[in-house]
């Protein structure tokens, strides 16, 4: 129990940067890569040094706290406070996970970056692809995005937006990264197509809809356990999947065509 101390406690007060958490990025980004055509991955990885898209999936997430990214710290999220929308809330002037995908898109789309411009700017995409799908990333503001609302987890003081971005994630199942793509990238070709459709405006708005439920069943000092990881397995399913096709649907309209 002594050597298990610290762990715990670092369990306890561990407050993931701002992101799914690596497994949830992981799998994002490995279910893009497999739903890419072998030209346009080839593409990615030739403009990403030769690494996976999974090797960066989770990188923003760290790198945002150096000088060199410092700029990137307000680009994972977009927070839409109660009885506002993303149009309506004020927007944040440092950017946001919206104004960030759709600036990193078109930079990308221009075809005019070097090649170290592009990297980072790929880099950029695949992580935030993931974060503007995390639910409580359309948290709101008032509440730092579920930061200041901290819940019962088995009994351990969680903030609510943590909970989201990783234990719940975790507790739904026990896969690797690679396995999340086996067992939910089993959708028909129509389905996929449905699914990837949309503008980061969309994905907001869903994520905002998905939070509002999410802070219905949830007010604070709630105790949340396993009829909780039951009723929202399916809904973090849905969002991984749907990050990752939609990831490859904007690879493949940026590399498809060139
Ligand atoms: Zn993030």
């Amino acid at each position: 129990m002594k050597r298990l101390l610290p762990v715990i406690c670092a369990l306890m007060f561990y407050v993931p940067a701002w992101g799914w958490g690596q497994k949830g990025h992981d799998a994002i980004a490995y279910i893009a890569e497999c739903n890419l055509t072998p030209e346009t991955y080839a593409k990615v990885v030739k403009a990403l040094g030769n690494h996976s898209l999974v090797y960066y999936a989770n990188w923003l997430d760290n790198a945002s706290y150096t000088p060199e990214y410092g700029y990137t710290r307000t680009w994972h999220y977009a927070n839409v406070d109660k009885g506002y929308t993303y149009e309506t809330m004020k927007k944040n002037e440092r950017g946001d996970v919206v104004t960030a995908i759709n600036d990193v898109v078109s930079k990308l789309r221009s075809g005019t970056l070097s090649p170290e411009q592009e990297n980072v700017n790929l880099r950029i995409l695949i992580h935030l692809v993931g974060d503007i799908h995390a639910p409580l990333h359309a948290g709101h503001l008032s509440d730092l995005g579920g930061n200041k609302i901290m819940v019962k987890y088995f009994n351990r003081d969680y903030k609510l937006h943590s909970l989201w971005d990783t234990a719940l994630v975790e507790a739904a199942h026990k896969w690797s990264y690679t396995e999340w793509q086996k067992q939910l990238d089993i959708v028909s070709p129509e389905e996929k197509s449905q699914m990837s459709q949309g503008v980061p405006e969309d994905w907001l708005e869903e994520s905002r809809d998905i939070a509002a439920d999410i802070y219905i069943n949830t007010p604070p000092k709630s105790k949340v356990a396993y009829s909780y990881i039951a009723h929202y397995t399916p809904v973090i399913e849905k969002r991984i999947l749907s990050a990752g096709l939609r990831l490859a649907r904007l690879l493949e309209e940026i590399y498809g065509g060139r």
